[in-house]
């Protein structure tokens, strides 16, 4: 999608939304679903996917169809939610860093006091102070939204299937999953080219606000990069399969 076509993408469905907001949201039942495009797209286009392209986005049908206007409207709320547990991560991991940088400061300018003033003393000092430095081994928050990775009706191009990407760290990863699948336990793996399980998890599935998720840590640290396979097997039916990369 260029530039001026997303803006134009953007802008449209601000108009879609606020045209909404006086008609749409109960003026148009539908209780056929007539016509209804697939609630995977919906959500894409809530959340804004880049790969949509303007002649895909069902703008005209969702004015007109109150079921599916509602729908939008709540993945819309979701992505803001989503978009604020983002920026909060990204501001505490910030902050984190600031901690860290500062008190390495501060105990390099006491051991250089403490050298200056009694050598032998600060010489013993410091394996305790190194002990106390040790890096917390928090996993790292990531969240990985699988509507956009939805099987397909054919009206979607191939270039939607784009990947889930890992960093190479110790990961909690929190799986937003398709439309449709239910609360209960799933099973998630992660499989490298050769065929090779490198992870395998096992996690409850809880239904909030229509969103399936479930969370898993993954210890990565050790893992090559490159591509791999993101398996999910929802309770009671068969895996799933997702192109992943660890980076
Ligand atoms: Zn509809």
């Amino acid at each position: 999608m260029t530039e001026s076509n997303q803006s134009a993408s953007s802008k449209l469905m601000r108009d879609v939304v606020a045209l909404g907001k006086k008609y749409s949201e109960s003026g148009f039942p539908n209780p056929n679903r007539a016509g209804c495009p697939n609630p995977a797209i919906l959500r894409a286009m809530a959340h804004r996917d880049r790969h949509l392209t303007l002649e895909a986005l069902p703008l005209s049908h969702i004015v007109g169809c109150s079921p599916c206007f509602q729908s939008y409207e709540h993945f819309r709320r979701i992505s803001r939610v989503l978009r604020r547990v983002k920026v909060t991560a990204a501001c505490l991991a910030v902050l984190g860093v600031l901690l860290v940088t500062a008190r390495v400061v501060r105990t390099h300018s006491a051991e250089g006091v403490q050298r200056n003033t009694s050598g032998k003393q600060a010489a013993k000092q410091q394996p305790s102070v190194e002990t106390k430095q040790a890096p917390r081994n928090d996993p790292f928050p990531v969240i990985v939204d699988l509507a956009s990775f939805s099987p397909t009706r054919g009206d979607v191009n191939d270039d939607f299937r784009n990947k889930v990407h890992f960093p190479r760290k110790l990961l909690r990863v929190k799986f937003l999953l398709p439309i449709g699948l239910e609360s209960g336990e799933y099973s998630i793996r992660l499989q490298n080219a050769a065929g090779t399980v490198i992870a395998e998890r096992r996690a409850r599935g809880h239904m909030t606000d229509g969103v399936t998720s479930v969370e898993v840590n993954f210890d990565l640290t050790g893992s090559h990069t490159g591509n791999l396979t993101l398996m999910i097997r929802p309770p009671g039916l068969s895996w799933r399969e997702f192109p992943a990369v660890i980076e």
